[in-house]
């Protein structure tokens, strides 16, 4: 099986060189440049084939042994095992792995359990809501009525006696815990039981920290939320693609609000991609990934306090760092375009102060490639060096080539 299937069949190449040329270019930009950004990963060469696989060609509306199409009976088996490994993984009654997206699944809970005009207590997005979390240029903000709790502005950490408090006074229908740039694990416990003083449903937003989980690196939210959202994507390596874990008792309504009432066929190159992260993610040399991704995390985070970046939270539990750059004398927004010219990829982000925009950064893709904590030490001292104009940008990217060429993601 060659790397990148769809590249080296050459096929492409032949037939629409125009579109071939995209996709080395951004295989030549991936492997050359560094990748922070939070939620990326590098997925590996069996993902990949699985996702270029003619399974891209099936129609198959409903699901395993109840589809509205003929001719299902092959991808059927690829479902079924994804959600078995699914539901083995995370300790989960049942799994639905159809959710084209992150932003599918958290639609399909919110459908699964509200009606519009619900009152729904989520982390407001000035403190790293996702945009499913009540934002006006979404459906979210549109179809329910979102109300925000947030994070203490010294310490970053969430509000938890803010969030009683609100929960309190507004009766939401569902509680949200989850968020874009929260360095912390968060206490799903304690989520339980504020949701179940008030008697709202718990929506746990895992899109981030479900790789950290099915490698046993942050706690699992499944024994907690009445719903746990994902994506597959991000640290747990998986395809482009979204799913739900739930209880026995919500997993036809959750089944329901996937299909049909805000999905139609189901992908079933990307549910057999799925079931293959499933796969690896169960390995024990997952276990020692996810681990690896927490440890290179916090290495990089002391580096760039070291650096006199301001770390939010003071560090962090999970793969995720946000940092506010303007202690080197520039926000976060100008300094992502100084990164990026010297080929240090990450993203910005707010930050709890709400001041000015931060840096957020993760080390999932970087520990996949197999840099570990000296690396880690390496990419804090550079990217303070280009910031500080240390470093000017081109020695900055020759370091960057030096650095990644040592630790290619796809090998050949
Ligand atoms: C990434 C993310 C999503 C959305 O995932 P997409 O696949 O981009 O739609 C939703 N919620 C949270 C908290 C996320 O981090």
């Amino acid at each position: 099986m060659s790397v990148v299937p769809v590249i080296e069949a050459d096929v492409l190449r032949r037939q629409d060189p125009e579109l071939a040329e995209v996709l080395l270019g951004e295989l030549t930009r991936q492997s050359t440049t560094l990748q922070l950004v939070a939620a990326e990963n590098f997925s590996s060469p069996a993902v990949l084939a699985a996702l270029g696989s003619p399974l891209a060609n099936k129609y198959a509306e409903g699901y395993p042994g109840a589809r509205h199409h003929g001719g299902c009976e092959i991808v059927d088996v690829a479902e079924r095992v994804a959600v078995e490994r699914a539901k083995a993984l995370f300790g989960a009654e049942h799994a639905n792995v159809q959710a084209h997206s992150g932003s599918s699944a958290v639609l399909a809970a919110y459908a699964a359990l509200l009606r519009p005009g619900d009152t729904v207590l989520a982390l407001g997005l000035p403190y790293g809501g996702h945009l499913t979390h009540g934002s006006p240029a979404n459906f979210s903000g549109r179809w329910f009525d979102f109300v925000g709790y947030g994070v203490d502005a010294e310490t970053g950490i969430v509000d938890h006696a803010q969030v009683r408090s609100l929960a309190r006074l507004h009766r939401p229908k569902a509680i949200v815990c989850g968020s874009i740039a929260y360095p912390r694990h968060i206490d799903y416990a304690l989520f339980r039981e504020v949701a179940d003083e008030v008697g709202a449903y718990l929506i746990a937003d895992a899109a981030h920290p479900i790789g950290l989980v099915a490698g046993g690196a942050a706690p699992n939210p499944v024994p907690y939320a009445d719903i746990v959202c994902a994506t597959t994507h991000k640290v747990l390596r998986g395809p482009r693609g979204g799913m739900l874990l739930c209880g026995s008792e919500l997993a036809e309504r959750v089944d329901r609000a996937v299909f049909p009432f805000t999905q139609g066929g189901a992908q079933m190159h990307t549910i057999a991609a799925k079931a293959v992260a499933f796969g690896e993610a169960a390995t024990p040399a997952f276990t020692a990934y996810a681990h690896q991704v927490v440890a290179n995390a916090r290495v990089l985070a002391a580096g760039l306090a070291g650096e006199g970046f301001v770390v939010t939270t003071g560090g962090t539990d999970t793969h995720l760092i946000t940092v506010d750059p303007l202690p080197l004398g520039v926000d976060g927004r100008a300094a992502r375009g100084q990164l990026a010219a010297a080929g240090l990829v990450l993203d910005c982000c707010p930050l709890p102060h709400g001041d000015s925009r931060g840096l957020r950064l993760g080390t999932a893709a970087v520990t996949t490639q197999g840099m570990g904590e000296g690396e880690m030490a390496t990419i804090a001292a550079l990217l303070a060096g280009v910031l500080r104009g240390r470093v000017d940008t081109r020695r900055a990217r020759d370091e960057v080539r030096d650095l990644v060429g040592g630790f290619p993601p796809y090998p050949g």
